[in-house]
Order: C-alpha cells, then structure tokens, then sequence
C-alpha cells in the first residue's frame, strides 16, 4: 500500500511566480496548470520528502492523502470496502424540500426516520429512477445520497445468481414518470450486516443527540481493520457495516465484499468500482 498525496493549488495566488512548477520540473514531477496547479506523490516516489517539506514551508493547506493499493493486495484480500467510481444523478422525486413528496416517502417506510441525522429509514417500495438512469455499459451503477445501494443490470444480475454470490436480494426498479418496473436494471439490496464493527481512523464521529446515532466519517487516508477471529465465520459475498457514515442527513454504511465478487468484478470488467481491502489483525 501507498499513500498519494495530492495537491491542488490556485495557480496564480499560490506559485505567481513559478517557483513550486520549476521545483517540480526540476524533479521530472508530472502536474497540470489550466487553472488549478494539481499534482500528486506517491510516499514511495523518490524526493518524497524533499518535496512535503519543500511544500509545507510554502502552504499552510495540507495536501490530500489517499491510500492506493496493489493489484495484488487488492487480489488476495479476503474482504472488502467498495464504493462507485460514478454516480448517476439522485433518487426520485429528488426534491426533498416537500419530505412527502421526495424518494424518501416514495421508497421508505419513514416511521423511524430521524429528521437531524437520516437514520431509520427502511426500505418499503422501490426505488423511481429517471428515464436518463442508463447504466447498460457500466453495468454497476449507483445515486447519490444513497452510497450504499446499487443498480445493476438485468444480465449482471443473472450472472450474480449463477455465481449464487449471498448477503443480497434484488428489487425492481421503477421509472418515475411511467411509475412502471424498467426491466433491463434492478436494484442490488444488501441485506446481510457485518458481525463486527470495523476499525479505522476518523475525521469526524457525529453523534446525534436526537435518536443516539453514531456515524463515523473515515479518514481518507486511513486502512480499514477488523478481527482475524471472525474470518471463519463469515459466510457471505455481501456485507453492509454495522456502523453508519455521512454528513448531515445521509446515513449509509460501508459496504463489504468477498474476495469471490471482487474477482469476479475484475473477470468480468466490472470498472465503476473503487475498492480497498479489509485488514484482519
Ligand atoms: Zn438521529
């Protein structure tokens, strides 16, 4: 594994006189200057940590860091942490201003849900797409808000019930100007939670007064760990965490697959996923 660190400057107000660009230039550092100075290093790169300290004397703002992973380890990983590369546009009705007239009374049961965190919703119809949802080259898509939830072609669906990949159910998906099931996409429900809550280095832990929810906002830069003790029983493909994450209103949970999906992913080009492996201690 190694940590990217990218940086991404105003061109002008932070290097108006070339000074970081002809550092980087002089250490063959690739970087694009349109409008934004935006480069980045691996912590195994050489001058690694000649250019952090040539950087932090010159910014105050810390880079990003982000954590990248061999194909290798991402093979041999026996779980782990998925999300979308893309996401294409919102669940429908999209405008939550009016609560009754938005997705989340169209596709949950909000009896539980709590208005200061976004928790408690569960799913009671399914999910209204709009007609421009068109997923059939990627095959795995998603919506934002809802993180944890997938959409899948009808084709890859058989193929995950060949597979007989477990840990998820699949629910029709409807148009939301027809309010009719589209039959070439439906959604991939997870239902199976993680016996245990994962470890990992938090940006930010928010603890909703209202309903005593916790959401754990994982640091980017940070591995994901659970116990090597509970690996002999884990018997599905699919796993949503036990703890939520989000800001404001969202409140989703990370989603876990086996080591069996993730190849598969790979053997069939699956390519709007990023992953990161789980590490069991
Ligand atoms: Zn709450």
């Amino acid at each position: 594994m190694n940590k990217i660190y990218r940086y991404c400057l105003d061109t002008k107000s932070d290097d108006p006189k070339c000074i970081i660009r002809n550092y980087l230039q002089e250490r063959k550092i690739k970087y694009s200057d349109k409008y934004l100075l935006v480069f980045e290093i691996s912590d195994s790169a050489p001058y690694f940590n000649d250019v952090i300290n040539f950087m932090n004397a010159k910014l105050k703002d810390e880079p990003q860091i982000r954590c990248e992973y061999s194909k290798k380890e991402l093979a041999e990983a026996k779980y782990l942490d998925i999300w979308l590369k893309k996401y294409s546009g919102y669940p429908q009705p999209d405008d939550v201003d009016d609560i009754k007239d938005s997705y989340l009374n169209y596709t949950f049961d909000m009896t539980n849900y709590c208005t200061e965190c976004g928790n408690g919703l569960v799913q009671k119809d399914s999910f209204y797409l709009k007609k421009s949802f068109n997923i059939e080259k990627i095959r795995f898509g998603g919506v934002y808000w809802i993180y944890d939830t997938f959409f899948i072609t009808t084709e890859l669906r058989d193929l995950f019930i060949k597979e007989k990949f477990t840990g998820i159910e699949f629910i029709p998906v409807k148009n939301i100007k027809t309010k009719q099931i589209v039959d070439n996409i439906v959604q991939l429900k997870i239902n199976a939670i993680f016996p245990e809550k994962l470890k990992f280095d938090t940006k930010e832990v928010i603890n909703c007064k209202s309903c005593n929810t916790i959401k754990k906002l994982k640091k980017n830069d940070s591995e994901i760990f659970a116990p090597k003790d509970i690996l002999k029983d884990l018997d599905k493909d699919f796993y949503l965490s036990k703890e939520f994450t989000g800001g404001g209103l969202l409140c989703c949970q990370y989603v876990l697959i086996s080591n069996r999906v993730y190849k598969f992913f790979v053997d069939n080009k699956i390519k709007n996923i990023n992953a990161e492996p789980i590490k069991f201690i």
